[in-house]
C-alpha cells in the first residue's frame, strides 16, 4: 500500500509509482498521446457546462416556487380582507 504519485489515492499498486487506475491512464496516453487530453478536456468541460445548466434550472425553479408561494399568500391575504 502507498500513495500513487498521480491521483494520490490510497490505491494498491503492484510496481512503480502509479496505482492500477493511473497505470491505465498512462497506458492510454502511450497509445493515444495528446488525444487523451483532448478527450478529457471536451468531456469534462462539457459535464461542467451541464452542471451549470442544471444549477441554473434549479435556481429558476426555486424562484418560480417562491413567486408562486408569494402569489398564493397574497391571495389568501386578500380573501381574508
Ligand atoms: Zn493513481
Amino acid at each position: 500500500m502507498g500513495l500513487c504519485v498521480l491521483c494520490e489515492g490510497k490505491n494498491e499498486f503492484w510496481f512503480g509509482a502509479l496505482c492500477s487506475n493511473c497505470r491505465r491512464v498512462k497506458h492510454f496516453i502511450s497509445i493515444y498521446g495528446d488525444r487523451v487530453y483532448e478527450v478529457l478536456d471536451s468531456v469534462l468541460s462539457r459535464t461542467e457546462d451541464k452542471q451549470k445548466l442544471k444549477e441554473a434550472e434549479e435556481i429558476k425553479k426555486e424562484i418560480q416556487n417562491k413567486e408562486h408561494n408569494l402569489r398564493s399568500s397574497k391571495k389568501k391575504l386578500l380573501e381574508k380582507v
